[in-house]
């Protein structure tokens, strides 16, 4: 009896799914995970959780997870010992540098992993391989939320906290669906609606949250900027600006100004396919109410002009002075639950931890006294860049820590080709994925409960993750794999410890500055942490980081993807999440989830249906100029004709076999949300 009360614990951890960041208590006895509970003085969950985080934490112990390095001999991946793979690894990257030179060899970080893993990860890529090569998954989300908020305000991250919904009286949303994507999120937005307070939802498609809004303008994919210009012209030309903001803390008005009253209204309205008038009074609605708030996801970034998006939505909050205090703002809702921290830490080419410019030789310096050793500053590869330069022969090696490039970035004929390409493709991995399976060598890594170290959610909160149970047996935390490999290759990096890791991060990222482990508590700061430990809610409200906010005009340009292949491929299918599965479902797929949502599936609208004789389950071929993919046809009016919509969490479709690889034209972000192509209904497979 005393022997079980004393195998009995609970620790407090954070949510390894989305960037909502919901904190959850773990019971454990005898080493064994029973639950998942949500504490009730959460800041950011109050006690809730959604079913991710609640009940699929079973993946941790799934007898697919892989439990021994491996490594590629005669085309067969083979159980290998830590000592014979780190050899086989620094022998290999060793070879590469002498013989091609360090920008031979990338890094791709991990959104899943702690801020202290994608720290130790890009200081590895910089200080011991030597080159800028390190890139995130922030490349394939909200990397054009980061460049756009900081072109327009200097900071790239929320500006507020979710609470805020509390004291908003009008939230936007646009190209976000919460309820799914960002569950506690999304049930909050979702009791603001059922208030009746004013909601504003632009999607092309009827989520749950538009079925509740008072205004939802369901627009055409690919044209939120001609959508945002419109509402831009009406709060101008109704005169309900925030004129005292604009001469006080803007620049640029008057350029911008004169730009969006020459636009075609017309026009704009057959390019959306929305109402002038439905735009108009949300417009109004937004611009009128005392405070309010935007949020946005992406249905915003994942398009060509997905930067120039993000700086119109600045730009509503600049016009309406909705910016630096309570209950407004900009707030991007950060896919996954530290995509946030990964950038923060220098998970990018041209910028290093703390967001430094990378490229800078007087930054680099400074780079250079921190490391003691020698740091690059020529231009590094972003994730599309690394493909097309493993194609072209110039990158020999890539190192991916837990990240499923082939089932995850588009175009998946064209990342396999760069996969096939590589002499030496290191994964780090939870199981043996899509991407594992073209691997050199794999290494065995431990998932959130089995590890310590920080996450920072999507607003800027950097909460501790603990450690609940050790790691299974033949895995290693992927800190201790990277740091591993560090020493393995000749640069002294003590064993991976989210206390002292953060102790260095917060001498390098000026926005770190005052945050100490023992001193984050149950529930976090929210950066920037001042050297007292003072955090900050919100984000300029006396100043912006680059002085005054800049407004930006930017004309709506076609899909290029419409422009080369609309014509012979004439239906648009965008993606999107179901509740059930997180992203690639490598995890949520090994968990009771499975039984919830077992497939894809295909929404089609009844008319596009009928027109090619589909009826609701019927196998559905789907093709776009880069490939096919069969999925079941869900028949549904959520999305209008000749609009499909489809999630990618199986492998057995692989969705992204029919995604393109245009991609936005400032961050490189890719346009995963206007696919050109054509359907007809199939036998399946
Ligand atoms: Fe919270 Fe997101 Fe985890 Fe759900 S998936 S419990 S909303 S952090």
């Amino acid at each position: 009896e005393s022997k079980s009360v004393v195998a009995q614990k609970k620790v407090r951890t954070v949510c390894t799914y989305c960037g909502v960041g919901c904190n959850l208590e773990v019971a454990v006895k005898n080493g064994k995970i029973k639950s998942i509970q949500a504490p009730y003085d959460a800041e950011v969950n109050q006690g809730h959780t959604c079913l991710k985080g609640r009940f699929a934490f079973s993946f941790y112990n799934h007898p697919d997870r892989i439990r021994t390095p491996l490594i590629r001999k005669n085309g067969n991946l083979e159980p290998a010992s830590w000592e014979e793979a780190y050899d086989y690894i620094a022998q290999k990257l060793t070879a590469i540098k002498q013989h091609y030179g360090p920008d031979a060899i990338a890094g791709i970080s991990s959104a899943r992993c702690s801020n202290e893993e994608n720290y130790l990860m890009q200081k590895f890529i910089r200080a011991v391989i030597g080159t800028n090569n390190i890139d995130c998954c922030a490349r394939v989300c909200h990397s054009p939320t980061a460049l756009g908020m900081q072109n327009a305000f200097g900071t790239g991250a929320a500006t507020n906290s979710i609470d805020d919904i509390k004291y908003t009286d009008c939230i936007l949303v646009i190209g976000a669906n919460p309820t799914d994507a960002h569950p506690v999120t999304g049930a909050k937005m979702k009791q603001f609606a059922m208030k009746g307070k004013t909601t504003i939802v632009v999607d092309p498609r009827r989520t749950e949250l538009a079925r509740y809004a008072t205004y939802h303008l369901q627009l055409k994919p690919g044209t939120n900027v001609a959508l945002l210009n419109m509402m831009l012209y009406y709060i101008i030309q109704e005169n309900v600006m925030d004129k005292d903001f604009i001469a006080g803390r803007t620049e640029g008005f008057e350029e911008f100004k004169n730009q969006i009253l020459g636009l075609d209204i017309d026009q704009l309205e057959s390019v959306t396919g929305v109402d002038k008038d439905l735009v108009r009074q949300a417009a109004l609605a937004y611009a009128k109410a005392p405070n309010a708030m935007s949020f946005h996801g992406l249905g915003v970034t994942e398009h060509t002009q997905g930067t120039f998006t993000v700086m119109q939505i600045a730009d509503l909050a600049l016009i309406t002075g909705n910016i630096g205090r309570k209950g407004v703002g900009v707030n991007p809702l950060r896919g996954q639950n530290n995509v946030q921290g990964a950038a923060d830490m220098g998970c990018q080419p041209h910028q290093g931890a703390g967001y430094l410019n990378a490229y800078d030789p007087e930054i680099n310096k400074q780079y250079e006294e921190f490391y003691k050793t020698k740091i690059p500053f020529s231009k590094g590869l972003k994730i599309p860049e690394m493909f097309d330069a493993s194609i072209e022969g110039n990158l020999k090696a890539l190192w991916l820590m837990g990240e499923d490039v082939v089932q995850t970035d588009p175009n998946t004929n064209k990342v396999i080709a760069a996969m096939e390409s590589l002499d030496l493709l290191v994964v780090q991995e939870l199981f043996l994925t899509e991407t594992a399976k073209y691997a050199h060598v794999v290494l065995p890594g431990a998932s959130f409960l089995e590890k310590s170290g920080t996450f920072t959610n999507g607003e800027r909160r950097i909460q501790r993750v603990k450690k609940v149970v050790e790691p299974l047996e033949g895995t290693k935390s992927d800190g201790q794999i990277i740091v591993d490999i560090m020493n393995r290759m000749g640069y002294a990096q003590p064993d991976y410890d989210a206390e002292t890791l953060l102790e260095e991060i917060s001498q390098i990222v000026p926005f770190f500055r005052g945050v100490k482990w023992q001193e984050l508590g149950d529930n976090g700061k929210q950066w920037p942490v001042a050297a007292d430990g003072s955090d900050t809610k919100i984000l300029h409200a006396e100043a912006f980081n680059r002085g005054k906010g800049k407004f930006h005009y930017f004309d709506f340009q076609e899909s290029q993807e419409l422009v080369k292949h609309g014509k012979e491929y004439p239906y648009i299918i965008t993606t999107n999440r179901e509740l059930e599965h997180y992203n690639a479902g490598t995890m949520t797929r090994r968990t009771k989830n499975v039984e919830l949502l077992t497939e894809d599936a295909l929404m089609i609208h009844p008319a596009d249906a009928e027109r090619h004789f589909i009826q609701d389950g019927d196998m559905v071929c789907v093709e776009s100029p880069r490939g096919k993919v069969d999925l079941k046809a869900k028949i549904t009016d959520e999305i209008k004709p000749g609009i499909l919509s489809s999630t990618f969490h199986f492998p057995e479709v692989m969705l992204n076999q029919i995604t393109s690889d245009e991609h936005d034209s400032e961050a490189m972000c890719p346009e995963y949300k206007v696919v050109a192509v054509n359907i007809r209904k199939s036998k399946g497979k």
